[in-house]
């Protein structure tokens, strides 16, 4: 096998970024109302750091990067991240995870310096509830982003929703309308048990269970999605031009197919977002570690990428949160 690939042979070409551990909003199930003891600025990586260590990676193998958070989108500058690591000739897709808060004001600059999708996590439709699960958050402010950026085809935008249930699986039906009404792609995503303020009591609703009242709008028909080749299974509705997605991490986890690793936002390259093994890459690059050194610690962690989280064993998450380490 050529490039990048772990002990039981999966290829890897993915990396997910953390550019930041800071976050505009409070969501019930990621942190504390107060929110989570920050990295240094200091520990935190610049994005000449970051471009050195994607580049080192991309001569490895990977060929897929998507900025993540914490939000990406209070780091100020990220269009000239975006720029930097879209010079890199072997890298061929750049997208970012978004709440989409400060998306409209970004969209344009971000596609212009190289961006090609967006994916915005939105659990609800309802401004009150969407007060109340982000703590702090204005729908119309992520509606706006959403609009925007289809505008200036940062396409195709997918909406993630993380389904809870007796929070928002009420509205599963108000999501998938969306995708014949407004031709929106929609990902329902199992919610994970992690170590979140109020994630212990929240509770899984089933793909089937979502399934079930999806369907009270129509048969789900299979579709074939082209871009991005996530671990999501597609359908779509009749007569819509949207699609309708299930991301399964707990109950149908995907980790045979798990083609990432993950960089956290101080710089260590984490091998599964729900096991904490992490390799510091930050000391040995500030200690003028070469490139052919960084992608030496690269491939040696890669080989120890664990073959799966477990979450449907019961294991949980009980390390650093999220925001640290790009969920
Ligand atoms: N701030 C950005 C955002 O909101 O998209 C990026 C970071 S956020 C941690 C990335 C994704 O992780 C979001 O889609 C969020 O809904 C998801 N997420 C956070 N905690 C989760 C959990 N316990 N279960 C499932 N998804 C979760």
């Amino acid at each position: 096998m050529t490039g990048l690939s772990d002990s039981f042979q999966r290829p890897i070409n993915y990396l997910r970024i953390s550019v930041t551990d800071r976050c505009n909003l409070r969501c019930v199930y990621c942190m504390p109302p107060e929110g989570i003891a920050h990295i240094s600025h200091y520990d935190i990586l610049s994005y000449e750091e970051i471009y050195t260590l994607v580049k080192a990676a991309a001569e490895l193998g990977i060929n897929k990067v998507r900025l993540t958070g914490g939000e990406p989108l209070v780091r100020a500058g990220l269009p000239e991240l975006v720029q930097m690591l879209a010079g890199i000739e072997t890298i061929d897709d750049i997208s970012l995870t978004t709440n989409g808060i400060l998306l409209a004001q970004h969209a344009a600059e971000l596609k212009e310096a190289g961006l090609q999708r967006v994916n915005v996590s939105l659990d609800t439709l309802k401004p009150d509830r969407f007060k109340q699960i982000t703590r702090c958050g204005n729908l119309g402010d992520t509606l706006k982003g959403i609009e925007v950026a289809g505008t200036v085809g940062l396409t195709p935008v997918k909406i993630n929703v993380v389904v809870m249930a007796g929070v928002n699986d009420d509205e599963l039906p108000d999501f998938a309308a969306k995708t014949v009404g407004d031709g929106w792609h929609v990902r329902f995503i199992e919610h994970m048990p992690v170590n979140g303020d109020d994630s212990k009591s929240i509770s899984l609703v089933s793909v089937s269970d979502m399934r079930k009242r999806i369907e009270s709008l129509g048969k789900l028909e299979p579709w074939k999605v082209d871009v991005g080749n996530g671990p999501a299974r597609y359908f779509r509705l009749p007569g819509a031009k949207g699609t309708i997605g299930f991301i399964t991490p707990v109950t149908e986890h995907f980790c045979y197919q798990c083609n990432r690793l993950r960089l956290t936002a101080d710089g260590k390259l984490r091998l599964c977002l729900l096991n904490e093994d992490e390799i510091d890459l930050r000391e040995p690059l500030r200690s003028g570690a070469s490139v052919e050194e960084l992608k030496n610690l690269i491939e040696k962690a890669t080989a120890k990428k664990p073959q799966g989280h477990r979450l449907s064993e019961g294991n949980r998450h009980r390390g650093r949160p999220f925001s640290q380490v790009g969920g």
